[in-house]
Parts: structure tokens; C-alpha cells; sequence
């Protein structure tokens, strides 16, 4: 058994230019808004990392002696106990 004929499909051979597409510019716009709020959010995040790792010294621990930088609740990183740094 033999398939029919395909039916010739004609293809337009000039495409519209996406970037003229009231779609594409919508989109594209939401996307650099989205890229912006991530930039953003990752500039707030480093700032934020920053402004915690500034201020913080080694000290040495009361609890086991070691050198030890506090961790964000002022405890030794080693035994956990609480320092003053
Ligand atoms: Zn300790």
C-alpha cells in the first residue's frame, strides 16, 4: 500500500523580524525587569555578607582557648561557646 501524496506545504521564505513583534518587546522588557530585580538581590545579598564578615575579629575563646572568629550568634566556631568579640 502506497501513502497518498503529501500535500506540498509552501514555507514563507521572509520571516517577520521578531524584534518589530509587540510580543517580543513585551517580553524582552520583562525579562530585563526580572534581570534587574536579580541583580538587585544579588547586590543586596553581597552587601548584606559584607556588612556581617566586616566587623568580626578573631578573638580567643574563653571556653577552649582557640583563636576563633564568632559566628553570627557570638559563639566560638570550634565549640561552640559564647565569646565576646
Ligand atoms: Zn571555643
Amino acid at each position: 500500500m502506497t501513502p497518498p501524496p503529501q500535500p506540498m506545504i509552501l514555507v514563507s521564505v521572509t520571516r517577520p523580524d521578531p524584534t518589530a513583534d509587540p510580543d517580543y518587546i513585551s517580553y524582552q522588557q520583562q525579562g530585563e525587569e526580572i534581570r534587574e530585580a536579580l541583580m538587585y538581590a544579588r547586590q543586596a545579598a553581597r552587601e548584606q555578607i559584607a556588612e556581617e564578615e566586616a566587623p568580626r575579629m578573631a578573638v580567643i575563646c574563653q571556653c577552649c582557648g582557640a583563636s576563633t572568629i564568632p559566628d553570627l550568634n557570638g559563639c566560638c566556631e570550634y565549640c561552640g561557646g559564647p565569646v565576646n568579640g
